[in-house]
């Protein structure tokens, strides 16, 4: 039987992208998982949050006017970005129509990014 081979080091750096909710950059999650196993190169959590976003387990995401971000929530769901720190969230995915026109292209996904002010800003904001 082929079980999966789950190295520990993949299952930390699993863990630890299901435990931050902030959609972190790999720097973040190379310095959160750092905090509990000081010695895990950067090298290693790149190249497993790289295996991982492969194999589907965690999703790389492109935000506009950002590096990549990582996320441990698998589950079809769209982001909405706040417009003045940055901040993302999960928001529930609507039901949306297939274009009717492609271009040619073959589709094979669809990533929504809403842009908004998140809660923190609108308190400061008072809006
Ligand atoms: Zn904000
Ligand atoms: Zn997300």
């Amino acid at each position: 039987m082929a079980a999966r081979r789950n190295t520990p080091q993949k299952e930390i750096i699993r863990h630890t992208l299901r435990r931050m909710c902030c959609h972190p950059t790999a720097v973040a999650v190379f310095e959160e998982v750092r905090r509990d196993h000081p010695t895990i190169s950067r090298s290693t959590v790149y190249r497993v949050l790289g295996q991982l976003t492969e194999e589907g387990e965690i999703l790389r995401l492109h935000l506009s006017g950002e590096g990549e971000r990582y996320d441990g929530n698998t589950h079809r769901h769209n982001h909405v970005r706040c417009t003045r720190c940055g901040a993302v969230a999960d928001i529930p995915a609507v039901e949306m129509d297939e274009p009717t026109e492609t271009a040619g292209y073959l589709l094979t996904g669809c990533a929504v990014e809403y842009a908004g002010v998140c809660p923190r800003c609108r308190a400061a904001l008072d809006c």
